[in-house]
């Protein structure tokens, strides 16, 4: 596949900023170059531009080339870069599932980008026929969300690689909530797949929404037009800084996680026999899609009592469903506390 074909004209002829620490790159006595401030070290200098020290460490964890890894602010930034750089405003289209995490839409949006929604089956499965028949020849992107969001399920493997192989265009695997999902992850099939990306974060699983960390991975051809049309310093030092921190004690995240899953496993089995609950629909993810009675009413309860999870009730789906992210278990047991308390 020649992702350059799929390219916009202009981002194909683009010329990038070059900015002071790219046409620079070595160790030096005094750096005289970026109209920096010398005072207040090490805060006044720019930061790497390319990350090159965060993706080494990232590169060995994720057993992957560091040429094969975006970094960006949050993986919201590369959803909007790829639509930038491959979607004609007014002119192509994007795919989505319907229901999914709602960020593939607005990024379409403000970039003048239609979005054909297809539905997930009745259980929340991919649709392949209905996706087949919705891409014409303007569709560049498929956007993938496995697990997803709000459902919770892992989408079926075959179906995804299915997607792939007939479509010339790019399918991004959006993978936020892979490590609730062991052993899912398509990351290590990568190199099969040119017209692949695959996104993951450090929002979930690592404990640091905070601080906008998100990755890409696909083949050096995507991730240097990704690398092109990003702003020039688009991870700043404190972020690469505490994300280095954060690997050495990867032991932490690992612990978390399962403390998370072992949450997951026991909310889904105490929410189940409550008598306005009619389904927890099984999840691969850090949340739980609860379908009840009122949930509406339900949800206005626990506001009340200062417990908020996420209506999703109005979601093509998920009618009647909350969207319970799992807490801590006390947090978890403070929910169900409440809940005792409704009966
Ligand atoms: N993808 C999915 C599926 C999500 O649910 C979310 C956050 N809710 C994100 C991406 C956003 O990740 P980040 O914080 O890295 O921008």
């Amino acid at each position: 596949m020649d992702i350059n074909k799929l390219l916009r004209t202009n981002i194909q002829t683009l010329k990038p900023y070059s900015s002071a620490r790219d046409e620079y790159t070595g160790e030096a006595m005094v750096f005289l170059d970026a109209n920096e401030n010398p005072f207040n070290e090490p805060y006044n200098r720019y930061p790497d531009p390319l990350q090159k020290e965060l993706k080494e460490k990232i590169a060995a964890l994720k057993e992957i080339g560091a040429q094969h890894i975006f970094l960006g602010n949050g993986s919201d930034e590369p959803i909007d870069l790829l639509i930038r750089a491959f979607c004609e405003p007014g002119i192509d289209n994007i795919i989505t599932l319907n229901p999914t995490y709602g960020m593939y839409q607005v990024a379409a949006d403000i970039n003048n980008v239609e979005v054909k929604k297809i539905s997930l089956t009745e259980t929340f499965d991919l649709d392949n026929d209905l996706i087949l028949e919705a891409i014409d020849e303007n569709t560049k992107i498929i956007f993938l969300c496995s697990p997803n969001n709000p459902t919770g399920n892992n989408l079926d493997q075959e179906k995804m690689i299915s997607l792939i192989n007939h479509f010339e265009g790019l399918v991004v695997i959006d993978e936020a909530y892979i490590d609730f999902a062991p052993g899912k992850s398509l990351l290590s099939r990568l190199s099969e797949f040119p017209n692949v990306v695959i996104l993951q974060t450090f929002s979930k699983a690592w404990g640091m929404a905070g601080i906008r960390l998100g990755m890409a991975f696909a083949s050096t051809e995507i991730i240097d037009v990704l690398n092109k049309i990003k702003y020039p310093y688009n991870l700043n030092i404190l972020t690469q800084q505490k994300a280095l921190d954060l690997i050495q004690k990867i032991d932490e995240m690992k612990r978390w996680v399962k403390l998370i899953i072992a949450e997951r496993v026991k909310m889904a089995d105490l929410l189940k026999d409550y008598p306005f609950v009619i389904k927890v629909y099984p999840s691969d993810a850090n949340f739980l899609l609860v379908k009840m009675h009122d949930a509406k009413g339900i949800y206005d309860y626990l506001v009340e009592r200062g417990i908020i999870v996420r209506d999703r009730s109005k979601i093509h789906l998920c009618e009647d469903s909350l969207r319970i992210t799992m807490g801590t278990s006390e947090e978890d047991n403070i929910l169900l506390n409440a809940l005792n308390d409704l009966i």
